[in-house]
C-alpha cells in the first residue's frame, strides 16, 4: 500500500488515534504480503477491510437511583462479515468511543480469523461507567441499550460477547431484555449463563487462552512456567484467569492491579489469595488495594499518571502479562522490562504495548505475543457457545477445555508458520497479522465487491 492510500484511509477520520494505531501496526507488518500480490492493492482491499461495513450510533436513556435523567451514547461498528456473522465483545468504559470501538472491531476481524471458525468481526459498547452503580442502575442502563440493539443484532447476523465492563450480570440483563423485545431464546448473546445457553469454561477462557499461548511459545523454546515470576496487570476476567491457569502450570505471579493502583505480593498471589481477589472484584466489586488489608507483607502503590513510566511495569519478573488496557505499556514501561530481564511478554488486552513499546520489544527481540493471537481464546468459546446453542446441548468443561487448548496450539503454529514463509521467523506479531489479513481479505475477494 502506497503512503497516499494510508493517508486515505487515516485522514478521513483525523480524531481516531487507536484506530490509526491498530491500522498502522497491521499494515506496517503485512507489506511482504502486499509486495506478493500485487492483486490486494488493485481491488483496494486496505480500503474495504478498514472501512466498516456498518455503523450504528443511538441515544441510551435511563433513570439512576435519585431518579434522575441519564442519557450515555450506545454503539455497535459491524466491521466485517466475510468470514462469518458479525461477532466481538461489548465494552462499557467512559472512555468508548467511535475511534477506540473501530479499533477493538478491526484487531477482532483479525483475530476471529485467526480462530478459523465462521466468525465476522464487531464491536460494540457504550461511554457508561459500570463501577460505583448499583445493580439497579446497571440493570435499567443494559435494558435500555438492548432496547435499541436488538433491532440489529441476532443469531445469524450479530452476536455480540461480553468484554472490558460487560460481565456476567450485565450480559444477563441484556439478554433478557432482548428476548422479551424478540419473544426469541435464541443465541444472540455469548458469555450467558450456565443454566440458559452458555458455555463452560466461557469465563476462563480468555486468561486460560493467553496462558496456552504463552506455554507453547516458552515450549518451542524448551521451557516451562515452572518457578518463572510473572507480572499481570488488571485484576478483572481476563486478568484472573491468566494468573489462575499460571499458577496451576507452577509460575509465581506477584502482582495484580487496578485502575487507582497495584499490590504487590513478594511470596506470590496463591490459589487461596487468588478466591480472594475474585470474591473482592466479582462479589462485593471492590478495589485491589483491600488485599494489603487482609495480606500484611504485600505493598499498595497507588497510580500516578503524572509519572513518565508506570512502576507496575518496573518490578523485576521474567514474563509480563498485560491484560487490563490498550496502550497501558509505554516506551520508559518497555525499556524498564528489558533492563530487568523480562523473557517473555504476552498480551492479555487488546493493544496495550504502545508503537514505541512494540518497536523495543520487536528490536530487542523479546519473545512477544500480541493480543489478537494470545487472547482469542475467549472469542473461539463464544464460537463454540454458538455451536452449543445451534445443536441444543452443552459439552462438559473438559471438552471445552480441550478444544480450547487445540484452538490457541493451532493458532500459535499457524503464526510460527506464516512467520517462516515470510522470512521473518519467530515473529509472532507479524506471523498474526499476516495470517488473519490474508484469511479476511481472501474471503473478501470471493464473494466480490458489495
Ligand atoms: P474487566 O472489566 O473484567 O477488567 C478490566 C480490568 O482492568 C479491571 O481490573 C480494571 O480496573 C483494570 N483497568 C482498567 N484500566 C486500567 C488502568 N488504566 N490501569 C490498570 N488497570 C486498569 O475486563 P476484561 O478483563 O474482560 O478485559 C481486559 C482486556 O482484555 C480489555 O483490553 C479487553 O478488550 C480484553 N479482552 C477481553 C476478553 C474477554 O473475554 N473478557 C477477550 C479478549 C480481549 P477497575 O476495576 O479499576 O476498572
Amino acid at each position: 500500500m502506497s503512503d497516499s492510500e494510508l493517508k486515505k484511509i487515516l485522514t478521513r477520520d483525523p480524531a481516531e488515534k487507536e484506530f490509526h494505531q491498530a491500522v498502522q501496526e497491521v499494515i506496517e507488518t503485512i507489506k511482504p504480503v502486499l509486495d506478493h500480490h500485487p492483486e490486494y492493492r488493485q481491488l483496494g482491499v486496505l480500503e474495504r477491510i478498514t472501512e466498516p461495513e456498518r455503523v450504528i450510533l443511538f441515544r441510551v436513556p435511563w433513570m439512576d437511583d435519585g431518579r434522575n435523567v441519564r442519557v450515555n451514547r450506545g454503539y455497535q461498528v459491524e466491521m466485517s462479515s466475510a468470514l462469518g456473522p458479525f461477532k466481538g465483545a461489548l465494552r462499557f468504559h467512559p472512555s468508548v468511543n467511535l475511534g477506540i470501538l473501530k479499533f477493538l472491531a478491526f484487531e477482532q476481524t483479525l483475530k476471529n480469523a485467526l480462530t478459523t471458525l465462521p466468525m465476522g468481526g464487531a464491536q460494540g459498547g457504550s461511554d457508561f461507567e459500570p463501577k460505583g452503580k448499583s445493580d439497579d442502575e446497571v440493570m435499567r442502563f443494559c435494558q435500555s441499550f438492548m432496547a435499541e440493539l436488538s433491532h440489529h443484532i441476532g443469531q445469524d447476523t450479530d452476536i455480540p460477547d461480553g468484554g472490558l465492563g460487560v460481565g456476567a450480570r450485565e450480559i444477563g440483563y441484556m439478554f433478557g431484555m432482548y428476548k422479551k423485545q424478540r419473544n426469541e431464546f435464541s443465541g444472540v448473546l455469548t458469555g450467558k449463563g450456565l443454566q440458559w445457553g452458555g458455555s463452560y469454561m466461557r469465563p476462563q477462557a480468555t486468561g486460560y487462552g493467553v496462558v496456552y499461548f504463552a506455554a507453547e511459545m516458552l515450549a518451542a523454546r524448551n521451557e516451562t512456567f515452572e518457578g518463572k515470576t510473572c507480572l499481570v496487570s488488571g485484576s478483572g476476567n481476563v486478568a484472573q484467569h491468566t494468573a489462575e491457569k499460571i499458577i496451576e502450570l507452577g509460575g509465581n505471579v506477584i502482582a495484580l492491579s487496578d485502575s487507582s493502583g497495584f499490590i504487590y505480593d513478594p511470596e506470590g498471589i496463591d490459589r487461596k489469595k487468588l478466591d480472594f481477589v475474585k470474591r473482592l472484584k466479582n462479589l462485593k466489586r471492590g478495589r485491589i488495594k483491600e488485599y494489603i488489608d487482609k495480606y500484611s507483607e504485600t505493598t499498595y502503590t497507588e497510580s500516578d499518571t503524572s509519572l513518565d513510566h508506570n512502576p507496575f511495569w518496573s518490578m523485576k519478573a521474567d514474563c509480563a502479562f498485560p491484560c487490563a488496557m490498550e496502550n497501558e505499556i509505554g516506551e520508559n514501561d518497555a525499556y524498564n522490562l528489558i533492563n530487568n530481564g523480562i523473557k517473555l511478554v504476552c498480551e492479555g488486552a487488546d493493544m496495550p504495548s504502545s508503537p514505541e513499546a512494540l518497536k523495543i520489544f520487536m528490536d530487542k527481540k523479546i519473545l512477544f505475543a500480541p493480543g489478537k493471537a494470545a487472547n482469542a481464546g475467549g472469542v473461539a468459546v463464544s464460537g463454540l457457545e454458538m455451536a452449543q446453542n445451534r445443536m441444543l446441548l452443552n459439552w462438559s468443561a473438559e471438552e471445552v477445555d480441550h478444544r480450547l487448548k487445540t484452538i490457541m496450539k493451532n493458532i500459535h503454529q499457524n503464526c510460527l508458520h506464516v512467520a517462516d514463509r515470510y522470512g521473518l521467523p519467530g515473529n509472532y506479531l507479524a506471523g498474526a497479522n499476516i495470517a488473519g489479513f490474508v484469511r479476511v481479505v481472501d474471503a473478501t475477494l470471493d464473494q466480490g465487491l458489495i
